[in-house]
């Protein structure tokens, strides 16, 4: 299977479900883990330009360390809106090009506009990339593919139903988490472990991440796809 991961900024994935990307890589699976944006505004101070240059080296060692491969939009922080049409046709063929079988991202309610904007946008090209009749450099998606929702920042208005345990990859997602050097204090790393071990203590594991699978027609499967 080949597992998209769309996150918004450089650091999205690693801490909503990078533990979860690195076991789908563990068992043989291909992973894509991608930002949409390079989280040039991740910081306050210092050139935007230079920090999305770092930030964009550290989503690439995070994504080494998780056996996955790398890619990014190359958008700008505070800029993806469900609306932008160029933005969902840069993101259609995005997702044409990698031909995922499963794709994971934002949940629609979250905190961050990015996160809310992608979440949408996901929605929205994935469905047009399995349109046959659209004009594209690249064919569509044989099928309407199924979406996985992450956990929201601290779980917020985020009722899960599946889970998965990363104890066996704890310390691979640690040190995906510690490649983002330049976000590790607007990481806030005690909010996001302490948000796996409430995951956990719902499954009766360590620490887990929690996940919702998009029910929409077209997008339910009869089997799990999470390990
Ligand atoms: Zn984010």
């Amino acid at each position: 299977m080949k597992v998209l991961g769309l996150g918004a900024h450089p650091d999205d994935l690693e801490v909503f479900c990078g533990g979860t990307l690195a076991l789908f890589a563990a068992r043989g699976d291909e992973v894509v883990m991608c930002h949409a944006s390079i989280g040039n505004l991740g910081t306050p101070g210092g050139d935007p330009a230079e920090l999305g240059d770092q930030r964009t080296r550290e989503a690439r060692r995070a994504a080494e360390r998780a056996g996955a491969e790398h890619a990014t939009l190359g958008w700008r922080d505070g800029t993806i809106r469900a609306e932008d049409s160029e933005q969902r046709e840069a993101l259609e063929e995005f997702i044409r090009q990698c031909a995922p079988d499963l794709v994971i991202t934002h949940p629609e309610a979250d905190y961050h506009p990015d996160h809310r904007g992608l979440s949408r946008l996901v929605l929205d090209a994935t469905h047009r990339a399995a349109n046959p009749v659209r004009k594209s450099s690249y064919p569509p998606l044989r099928e309407h593919i199924p979406i996985i929702y992450t956990e929201s920042e601290t779980g917020l208005e985020f009722e899960p139903t599946e889970w998965v345990d990363i104890g066996p990859v704890l310390e691979v997602k640690r040190d995906m988490v510690a490649a983002h050097a330049s976000q590790l204090e607007p990481l806030e790393i005690e909010q996001h472990r302490a948000t796996e071990l409430f995951r956990g203590m719902q499954c009766g594991v360590a620490r887990a991440e929690a996940f919702r699978p998009c029910m929409r027609w077209l997008r339910v499967r009869t089997r799990r796809l999470l390990p």
